[in-house]
Order: structure tokens, then sequence, then C-alpha cells
């Protein structure tokens, strides 16, 4: 049996409701989608709970589910997430933190959250925390830069734990909190003091730190504490070929996607001008992911320019973002020949573009599929007419069914 190409592309919060700027449309419904409707003709449509029915997920949660990673088992909470997010990589047993820098008082009130929101030298605190905190208690400490005012602060070292309480008091006005042990062993409570001595480290860094006598100099808020939340351990992830013999590759300029395929160990791309908002290079990621086609199994092909739209509230956007990962899909599909893949899309949840949040919704699913099949007989896909489809399914279910169809399952049994 001849073993297919696998292309899985993934639209961020492409799943939406009926939007009243689109007289009831959805974005999808709306869209002009050439090259999508060709496929309908062999293709199997639907409906994919990324999680389970009602769950609203994130991105990162999605993502494990769909590659086939019970988020139950390897999600231990977004700040070792947001760490792989800044760059990091993490090993087993890692504690990792969501941090702010922010603004405080010589007493550890919070003056601002967010250091007065405009920080363009974070890049340059962190180098300095990396110089002059290393360790404490012989537990190894690194700070990442993530994106704005948002650090990521990981802890690596034996007898430590995430079962400790965030010193971000969450509100200006209040004095940073002391990190407690939320369990009684021995791990908690030596963690939660080495994060009262790092907060008080922090401090001492960058209250004296060039960098904030500048801000301070040009009359900005100095960023003098990092604030700490979302303590999380880090289950190692296992390689996506271990489980799927797949080889596999990504295309993403998103770096909570691109963190989560690296620690898969798929050769993760970013192409120029690839940028994970709306401006991105669309072309660029259709180029790429043709090219890896050619050395790998499956490529994994991402787009966050519909989440970023719903986010905004920009309805044309997303509709003008569908029309043109059509144009991407066209493309690649003609490029590497119909005969030679199979092609899922679909997304990583639903940001409805009037909510700007995610939801729980299911969102619509499509597997074309080179050879005949008992298609679903729709005349287009969008949330409407997937309700129709055949297609049932959960984000776990995803990785399952691309090696059935690509003639790539192993039997389960004898
Ligand atoms: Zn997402
Ligand atoms: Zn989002």
């Amino acid at each position: 049996m001849k073993q297919y190409k696998i292309l899985l592309i993934i639209a961020d919060g492409l799943g939406d409701r009926p939007v009243s700027k689109l007289n009831g449309l959805t974005p999808l419904e709306a869209a002009n989608k050439p090259a999508i409707s060709d496929l309908l003709k062999s293709s199997m449509i639907g409906l994919m709970d990324p999680i389970s029915p009602g769950v609203i997920p994130g991105s990162d949660t999605s993502h494990l589910s769909i590659f086939g990673l019970d988020p139950h088992v390897y999600y231990r909470g977004r700040g070792a997430f947001e760490a792989l997010g800044a760059g990091a990589t993490l090993k087993h047993g890692d504690v990792a933190f969501r941090g702010n820098f922010a603004t405080v008082n010589n007493d550890l009130v919070v003056v601002d959250r967010r250091a007065g929101r405009k920080l363009e030298e974070g890049e340059e605190l962190v180098k300095e925390l990396n110089e002059k905190i290393k360790e404490i208690n012989d537990v190894k400490i690194r700070f990442y830069k993530g994106t704005e005012h948002r650090v990521a602060v990981v802890l690596s070292g034996k007898g430590i734990s995430d079962k400790v309480s965030d010193t971000d008091p969450h509100y200006e006005g209040l004095k940073v909190l002391e990190s407690k042990p939320l369990e009684d062993s021995t791990e908690a409570l030596r963690t939660a003091e080495i994060i009262n001595i790092l907060t008080r480290k922090v401090f001492d860094v960058l209250n004296s730190s060039e960098v904030n006598k500048r801000r301070i100099e040009q009359g900005e808020k100095p960023a003098n504490i990092v604030l700490l939340r979302g303590a999380a351990h880090y289950v190692k992830l296992p390689s996506f070929s271990s489980y799927t013999k797949l080889k596999a590759a990504a295309v993403s300029a998103t770096a909570l996607i691109k963190g989560i395929c690296r620690e898969l160990s798929m050769n993760v791309v970013t192409p120029v001008g690839a940028t994970g908002g709306i401006d991105t290079n669309y072309n660029a990621k259709a180029k790429a992911a043709i090219e890896l086609l050619k050395e790998n199994d499956f490529v994994f092909l991402h787009i966050k320019a519909t989440d970023a739209a719903s986010h905004d509230g920009l309805v044309e956007e997303k509709v003008k973002a569908i029309e043109r990962i059509d144009k991407v899909i066209g493309t690649i599909v003609d490029n590497v020949g119909r005969d030679n893949l199979i092609l899922m899309f679909t997304g990583d949840h639903a940001t409805p573009v009037e909510v700007k949040e995610h939801s729980g919704d299911p969102v619509p699913i499509l597997l074309y599929v080179p050879y005949p099949i008992i298609n679903d007989n729709v005349k287009d896909f969008n949330e409407k007419e997937a309700r129709k489809g055949s297609l049932r399914i959960r984000g776990l279910d995803v990785t399952n069914i691309l090696l059935n169809y690509s003639n790539r399952a192993e039997k389960y049994g004898a």
C-alpha cells in the first residue's frame, strides 16, 4: 500500500459563530475558498473537540492533544509552556513560573504591575539577571524574556516542587507576596524559601541596574521586580517520531507553538517574513511547507493570523486570513500533487470574533484523502456544513486518523 505524505494545517482560533457584521455568516462561511472547495469531492468533514466537549482549550493544551499527547498527563500549568514559548529548553522536573517585570517602591509595594507598560529594555534586564543570579541553594535559576513585560523563570535542581504560591499580589498597592508551600512537603517548603530569596535578589539587582537609573532619568518607572505566578512542573514530552514513526517538521512563527514542536523533536522552520500575526508572509509559509514535504513524512503548518484577528475583533481580517490560507492550500496541493498527500485542515479551538476570546465550541475539521473514500457530499467547509459531515472526533484522535488514512498505522492487537 502506498504510504502518503501528511500535511496538517492549523489555523489558530479558526472556529467561530454567526457574526452580525457578516449577516449571520461565520468568517469561514463568508470566505471565498476555491482550493478547499475543490478538495471537498474527496473529503470527510465534521467537528472536533480539541480537548473534550465544552472545555475551552489554550493553544498549548490543544496542540498537545492534536499531536496525540493527553494534556491531562503532560500539562502541569502555564508556567512551563510560557517558558517554552520564551525559548527555554526544559528538563523533566524543572519548575517554571510566568512572570511580569513590575515597579515596586522600597517597601516592595507594587506601584505598577507592568512597569509603565513600555519596556524596551527587557532583553538587557534578563541578561543582567542571568549574569548576577545563577543559583540559589544549589538550584539553578534561569530567566527568559517573553513578549512585552513578560518574563519566564525556570528552576532546575533536585528536591523542588511546583506546589508553591504566587508572589504576584495581582493588584497594585499591595506588597509583593511571600511564596508559601501549598502542601506539607520538604520540596515545597524548600522551593518557597528559594523563591523568597530570589525575589529579594531580583529586587537588589534590578533596583541598582543602570537600565533602571536610565529609565528614572527619562521619567519612566523602573522595572525593579519580577512578580511570579503559575508554578508548573515540566513533564518531558516524547519525540513525535517515537510514537508515530513519522519524520516530522513544523512551519510556525509563534513562539509557544515553536517551543512545543521543538520539544517534540520536530524540525521547526520559521520562514523569512512569517510573523505569527495578521501581516504574516503566507507565500513564504507555503514554500517552506512544499520544501519540507520533500524530506518529511509529516508537515505541520501553523497559522496564527485567524486567532490574532479574532482577539482583536477584526471580522474582515479574519475572513481575509482564511482566504489567504485557502491560497496556501491551493499552492501546496498544486505543487506537491493532490495524489501524493493526505491533508487535514482545522483549528486548535474556536475564537469567536465577537467574543474575542477562546471558546469551548467544537471546530470544523476537513480531511482530504487522494483515493476513493465515502466522501461526505457537502457543499462547503464551514461550521454549519460540518454538522452534516461524518467526523465527530476529539483532538487526541487526530494523529491516529492521519496515520490510518496515510497507510502508516500499525494494527492494535493480533
Ligand atoms: Zn490557539
Ligand atoms: Zn488565542
